[in-house]
């Protein structure tokens, strides 16, 4: 069924774009061996660190996984011993990409779903020492848990010598994410709190991380490896690989028009949009997947849900309204909803009562 006015986006990722960023993206390509590239990448590259508030950022053409496994096995080489803070999905992944680069992977997971893993018994793991590193994702989008601690497991690494590396897909621009030095590794990608189109990735990276990756005994494969990417950006203001051009006029907007409303009020605007979720859908007796509210994300909210997720989801979908359900063994039981993206405010004010509807009509 068509939706004339179209519809209320509310996936976490990808999410509603600004018309004036759409509008940016078409116009002719450019050679990107040309001035005009270079400086729309440097553009884009200024940008996205003052949205960091730290480190060297390295531009990659590809989605949010791409940024992470670039990530991984540009700074984790074979045999090393990498210990991953996994509270979900996400954190699976990361630990799986590390895995199949053929580190030793231990995993720290919490006692059930949507409780976070206590900093204090991370630092008591990294004490132990021999650990290369540290992976993490601070918003664990499949349960809308954020790790608020990273900063504290970041400290603990550091005193125990060990790199962290953060999967920040979900969290950049919707969450107070440490950056380099603090951490140092920042994935993230442009489809998200962003809220450019789907297809760039990139890696925020500390000093320690570049020279680590510069001198790594097996690097990886050619389009994952940072190094590479870090050398052509500061040596030409390129990237080694046909970038997706169009792509960055689009991100370079939407960056512009993050600035214009300030990095920490567009933080603060899904902060204030989580909250009011939390506050009146469990009226309606959607439970919140954390019970803990510090550990609630500002960019994902998830609930248990009254009915199978399947029949609300459909009950939306037939009001134009798109939400995700739960991932792997919870898909049947949550529903998952995006704070992301140019929608107005009164879509989330509105929210509450047509989700009310569409329960009693299931
Ligand atoms: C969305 C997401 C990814 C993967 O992003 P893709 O762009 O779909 O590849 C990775 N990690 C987290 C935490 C995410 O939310």
């Amino acid at each position: 069924m068509a939706c004339a006015d179209g519809e209320w986006l509310l996936t976490p990722g990808p999410v509603t774009v600004h018309p004036e960023a759409l509008k940016a993206m078409a116009r002719q390509v450019v050679s990107h061996r040309s001035q005009e590239f270079r400086e729309l990448l440097a553009s884009v590259r200024e940008k996205l660190a003052r949205v960091y508030g730290g480190g060297e950022v390295l531009v990659l053409t590809g989605s949010g996984t791409l940024a992470v496994d670039s990530m991984a096995w540009s700074l984790v080489e074979p045999g090393e011993r990498v210990l991953v803070v996994s509270h979900g999905e996400f954190g699976g992944r990361l630990a799986e990409s590390l895995r199949r680069r053929g580190a030793a992977v231990e995993t720290l997971e919490p006692p059930e779903p949507g409780v976070a893993v206590d900093a204090g018994e991370v630092a008591a793991r990294l004490e132990r020492g021999g650990y290369a590193a540290v992976a993490l994702v601070y918003t664990e989008t499949s349960l809308g848990l954020s790790y608020r601690d990273a900063e504290a497991v970041a400290k603990a690494a550091r005193e125990a010598g060990a790199l962290v590396l953060v999967d920040a897909v979900s969290a950049l621009a919707g969450e107070r994410v440490p950056p380099p030095p603090l951490v140092d590794a920042v994935a993230s990608a442009s489809q998200k709190a962003l809220a450019a189109p789907p297809g760039l990735g990139f890696v925020a990276v500390s000093e320690a991380a570049l020279e680590r990756m510069a001198r790594l005994r097996s690097p990886p494969p050619p389009y994952l490896d940072l190094a590479k990417v870090a050398r052509f950006h500061r040596e030409r203001v390129e990237t080694p690989f046909t970038p997706a051009v169009n792509l960055l006029y689009a991100l370079d907007k939407a960056l512009d028009l993050i600035l214009d409303v300030g990095v920490d009020a567009w933080v603060e605007r899904h902060e204030r949009r989580a909250r009011l979720l939390y506050e009146r859908l469990p009226r309606l007796g959607l439970e919140p997947v954390v019970a803990e509210p510090r550990y609630r994300a500002n960019t994902v909210a998830a609930f248990y849900t009254p009915v199978p997720s399947s029949r609300l989801a459909e009950a939306l979908a037939r009001r134009c309204i798109r939400v995700a359900r739960g991932m792997g063994e919870l898909r049947e039981r949550v529903v998952r909803i995006s704070t992301m993206g140019w929608l107005g405010d009164e879509v989330y004010e509105q929210l509450p009562a047509v989700i009310g509807e569409a329960l009693r009509g299931v």
